[in-house]
């Protein structure tokens, strides 16, 4: 057995200093995906600092109709919170269709921005894999792979980014903030995630110590409408296949407003920015959405397992850019 040790802080700069000296901590908020690795052999910390103590928990209002969420707020807080369900409806939907009831209750937002893909090869502990391993391979290639990503992949790595609220929060330019020790910086969501390229174990730009302290999103009217639909193989408890975060404005029969962002198809957050271009301004109609959806999904690289991928996501962007430019009424389940 392998000893671990536990430090429990009180202060912001107290966790990022302990964090930060010692290459072998790591934070630990929720644990629901640290303890797990941990048990599983992938990750294997001396020591963890457990953040909990620390005042990051709250969920603010902003005055212009924005939102700060505190990165150790509950994904059940941040769900029910009633800021973010009247302005930010898919934000909420993004987190009650994530997991199940009791991990939404441990888990935390700054964790689930730091969650780790669910790549077999990566959490077996044993195969190549990139990501755990740099330089030792991709099994995933030539593996089982039809869950892995068709958007922004390398012959490095094929891993699926596995959050679902990551996706609405990439649709809307928010902000991940953060706390070192050189200062605090933020990231848009965009920013944060980085695509695998020939280094894949890289996947944020935070240095070791850095802590998340909170995710701000800002005002955007027309997210009052937005929705977040969610493709998978069961109803519940299960990531996603496809997922679309969408929020759409129209003026007299054309789009003037738009924001995309896909989930389960890529190895980040994918903000959709070529079938935003497509929309803006063009009719709402559904020649106008297939034509996004396909501009978008044209630079897709399957395997054979998951060359179903990229028409269910085009599919499923359809049907929710179609259900938000009429009625606007669309469930966030199955596709
Ligand atoms: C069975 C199961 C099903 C799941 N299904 C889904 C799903 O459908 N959709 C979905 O989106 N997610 C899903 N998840 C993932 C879940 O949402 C994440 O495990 C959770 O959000 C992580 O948060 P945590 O607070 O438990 O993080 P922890 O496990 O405590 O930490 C995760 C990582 O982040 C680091 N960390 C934590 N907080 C901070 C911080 N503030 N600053 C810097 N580093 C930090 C830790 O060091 C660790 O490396 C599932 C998880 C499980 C176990």
């Amino acid at each position: 057995m392998r000893p671990v040790s536990y430090l429990r802080p009180d202060g912001v700069d107290d966790a990022v200093q302990a964090v930060t000296a010692d290459p072998g901590s790591h934070f630990l908020a929720g644990g629901t995906t640290e303890v797990d690795l941990l048990r599983q052999h992938v990750l294997a910390p001396r020591r963890l600092v457990d953040i909990n103590r620390l005042p990051l928990a709250g969920i603010e209002d902003l005055p212009d109709g924005g939102v700060r969420i505190g990165a150790l707020a509950r994904m059940s807080e941040a769900a029910a919170s009633p800021a973010v369900r009247e302005r930010f409806p898919m934000v909420s939907q993004a987190l009650e269709l994530g997991a199940s009831a009791q991990l939404r209750h441990m888990a935390s937002m700054g964790g689930n921005m730091l969650q780790k893909v669910r790549c077999a090869y990566y959490r077996d502990g044993e195969s190549p894999c990139n990501k755990r391993e740099p330089g030792s391979g991709c099994s995933a290639l030539h593996g089982v792979s039809r869950t892995h990503a068709v958007l922004g992949v390398s012959d490095h790595c094929i891993a699926t980014h596995p959050s679902d609220v990551a996706v609405p929060l990439a649709a809307l330019d928010a902000r991940i903030h953060t706390r070192g020790v050189h200062g605090e910086r933020s990231h848009t969501v965009d920013e944060f995630f980085l695509q695998p390229g020939a280094t894949p174990h890289r996947e944020h730009p935070l240095d070791h110590g850095e802590l998340i302290t909170a995710i701000e999103v800002p005002a955007l009217p027309m997210a009052r409408r937005s929705r977040y639909l969610k493709v998978r193989d069961r109803e519940s408890y299960e990531f996603a296949l496809v997922s679309v975060a969408a929020a759409v404005d129209t003026d007299d029969g054309a789009i003037s407003g738009v924001r995309i962002a896909l989930g389960g198809v890529a190895v980040k957050p994918w903000r959709a920015r070529r079938a935003e271009e497509v929309l803006l301004g063009a009719p709402a109609t559904d020649e106008t959405f297939e034509r996004a959806a396909r501009e978008e999904l044209a630079a897709a690289r399957t395997t054979a397992m998951n060359a179903f991928k990229p028409d269910l996501a085009r599919r499923t962007l359809v049907r929710a850019l179609r259900a938000l430019t009429t009625t606007g009424t669309v469930t966030g389940r199955q596709g």
